[in-house]
């Protein structure tokens, strides 16, 4: 048995890029949950893993040969408000693996005790919110979505305190091509550290986008890796809660399963998130937001691609391109929900009038448009009416397609993982039934298979299961 082979680039760059900080034992780790494909694919030992030694570093208790624990710093604007400093404040990185592949992952333990970014914070997280990010980031996964991933979750058998209730304590250890995000280029360019910001840029280069010769280069290729990504979540149903700037990553994974959701009836308006009260980051929202945060990075960026008005004009040509990139993007995903193979322009009518209509009628967004190929989408409409009327335009434009069943079953998830059966998932973790959490994080690897075992975990919540707020439970 063999611990992981940690090669660790973040912690060789300057010191002020992070603090050197060990991860603060625990009383009594116990596994919850180890990932044992994505062990697998880091080229890790499971066995090692769920082993004693294993459970040490994954708890924070020991910390293998060859990790160099560190808390990273950045900055960000939080709904809009920038903060100079915030930085990890309950997370360590242990160290970067490279999997057999050759493509390098950080280990970060979230929930690893105080760092000095904790600001008034206890640096720990509890099990409703370890096992939400377990639960979602991997069902991303299953979606075809980029997404940070969950190797393992904890149980610390100590208690930590949350709006006034003590709570079982537990350490989600995150997997993410890399953890470098808007807000740490903030950070460096909020000090005017051109030096920093040079080497940030060198470092997202090698890690993320090697063919990108150059730093107006490299913010293309990040504006259209986001492009790509919102349209994904867009496709799904997906509403983050907290596109900070500090939860965007540059690498173009979704990060940070805070009190993010993914929506059961559509609605372009819809929120979760109990501190947004504004709406910001409402699902309608995302795109602009996205943008304006790619418009933050680019202003970091500014005075490494050069000075006066022809640098500005460059940056914000690039930043033009997101808008007809996510587009494009959103187009043939939505196209390929209602059975198109290559939409146009001309097919935006169509898909934009059934949004409309499921807006209007309450329609469940996942049901809907799986229900396409089933026959049952008008059953999830208040007046089926809607969309009987709908549909003989959807079906003429579609009875030229080669197989449009094919691509609907592609691109329409089944299960996704519905707020109501989080909730349930972790209600029933607190009374020490893991039983739920498991068979909803199995029911999510496929979410496109028919599984005659998942019905329950396939319907919409009846008014009494509903959930509409979510909260960050930091
Ligand atoms: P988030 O809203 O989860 O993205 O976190 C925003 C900032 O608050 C980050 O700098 C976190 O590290 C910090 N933070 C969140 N929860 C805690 C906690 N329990 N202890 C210390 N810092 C925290
Ligand atoms: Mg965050």
């Amino acid at each position: 048995m063999t611990q992981p082979q940690f090669d660790n680039s973040y912690a060789r760059l300057p010191d002020r890029f992070f603090a050197r900080q060990a991860p603060t034992p625990v009383a009594a780790p116990r596994l919850i949950a180890l990932n044992r494909p994505l062990a697998a694919r880091l080229g890790l030992d499971t066995d090692w893993l769920a082993g004693p030694e294993g459970l040490a570093m994954l708890s924070g208790n020991a910390l293998p040969a060859g990790a160099e624990p560190i808390a990273q710093a950045y900055a960000g604007h939080q709904f809009g408000g920038f903060v100079p400093q915030l930085g990890d404040g309950r997370a360590v990185l242990l160290g970067e693996v490279v999997a057999p592949d050759g493509a390098r992952f950080d280990l970060q333990l979230k929930g690893a005790g105080p760092t000095p970014f904790s600001r008034r914070g206890d640096g720990r997280a509890w099990l409703g919110p370890v096992l939400r990010e377990y639960l979602v980031s991997e069902a991303f996964v299953g979606l075809g979505l980029p997404t940070t991933r969950a190797l393992a979750a904890v149980a610390t058998g100590e208690r930590v305190i949350r709006d006034g209730f003590a709570r079982p304590g537990a350490v989600l250890t995150r997997v993410a091509a890399s953890h470098i995000r808007v807000g740490t280029f903030q950070y460096f360019s909020a000090r005017g550290d051109l030096d920093a910001l040079r080497t940030l840029c060198n470092t997202l280069i090698s890690r993320h986008y090697p063919k990108a010769d150059g730093v107006l280069d490299l913010l293309a290729a990040v504006v259209a890796a986001q492009a790509r990504l919102i349209a994904g979540w867009m496709a799904v149903g997906f509403i983050h809660g907290v596109m900070n700037t500090d939860n965007m990553a540059l690498s173009g994974e979704t990060i940070d399963f805070g009190p993010c959701a993914f929506m059961d009836a559509y609605h372009p308006r819809k929120v979760f998130s109990s501190i947004d009260t504004q709406g910001r980051y409402a699902y309608g929202n995302q795109p602009q937001i996205a943008l304006w945060n790619l418009a933050q990075f680019a202003s970091c960026l500014l005075p490494l691609i050069g000075e006066g008005e022809a640098a500005v004009e460059a940056t914000s040509g690039v930043l033009d391109g997101f808008i007809p990139a996510y587009q494009g993007e959103w187009l043939r995903r939505f196209g390929a929900k209602l059975g198109m193979s290559a939409a146009t322009e001309a097919d935006l009518p169509l898909i934009e009038a059934l949004l409309e209509r499921m807006a209007t009628e309450g329609a469940d967004f996942t049901r809907t448009f799986r229900g396409l190929i089933t026959g049952r989408a008008r059953d999830e409409f208040t007046d089926p009416a809607a969309f009987d009327t709908w549909a003989p335009g959807w079906q003429a434009r579609i009875a030229t397609e080669p197989d449009p069943q094919a691509t609907m079953a592609r691109a329409n998830p089944i299960r996704i993982p519905r707020n109501h059966r989080i909730e349930q998932a972790i209600t029933a973790a607190l009374a020490e039934d893991f039983a739920p959490f498991h068979r909803l994080q199995a029911a999510l690897a496929d979410p496109f298979a028919e599984n005659p075992d998942c019905a329950d975990l396939e319907a919409a919540p009846w008014p009494e299961e509903r959930v509409a707020r979510t909260f960050c439970g930091t």
